[in-house]
Parts: C-alpha cells; structure tokens; sequence
C-alpha cells in the first residue's frame, strides 16, 4: 500500500500499534495515530516512531484512494461532527477517510 500523492509505504494501524509497544509506547485511543507517554522517553526507537505517525495510511472507503497522514492533513480538511475535528476529508470526494488497519 503506498500513498497516492507521495508514494510513501504506508503503515497500517495495527503495524504502528506493533511497533509502540515494544518501544514501550502507547497510541492516544482516540485519534489512533498520537503517541502519548513520550515525555520520560529517551530511546531512538521512540522518537523514529513518534515521526512515523506521518506514515499511518489512511483510505478512502468511497473512492478507494489511499494517502498517508501527512498528504491528507495536507490536502484534505478536518472533518468535524458534533463540534469535534475526529478525522480528516478524502482530498477527491471529501469523505471521512478511516486509518488502514
Ligand atoms: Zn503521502
Ligand atoms: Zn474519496
């Protein structure tokens, strides 16, 4: 799987969620991509992943279109429901897009 606009390999959530926990990390349940209890950690692993969360991919279940985090919060928009960003827009047809799993 790789990026439409980049073609940047993507990481799926559960890949990323692999890779926190043995670098000791945990992922921010809400958005799924955040690392949190980074404060006290020092290892090279944690701060490489931290900067992986721009890699997470995340597709579009309308049009198929694939991009990684970084392109999307690029290009698309921050979909909002209730007064709440919990997502961001496909960049071609301005669905919610959902994280690979
Ligand atoms: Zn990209
Ligand atoms: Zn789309």
């Amino acid at each position: 799987m790789y990026c439409q606009r980049c073609n940047k390999s993507l990481l799926t959530r559960s890949e990323f969620a692999a890779l926190c926990s043995q670098a000791g990390l945990e992922i921010d349940p809400k958005t799924g991509s955040h690392v949190s209890g980074t404060s006290g950690v020092r290892n090279r692993d944690a701060i490489r992943l931290i900067r992986r969360t721009d890699d997470l991919g995340l597709k579009c279940n309308h049009c198929g279109h694939q991009y990684c985090q970084k392109c999307a919060s690029k290009m698309g928009s921050p979909y909002v429901f209730a007064g709440e960003v919990i997502g961001i827009t496909c960049p071609n047809c301005k669905i919610c897009l959902d994280y690979l799993e």
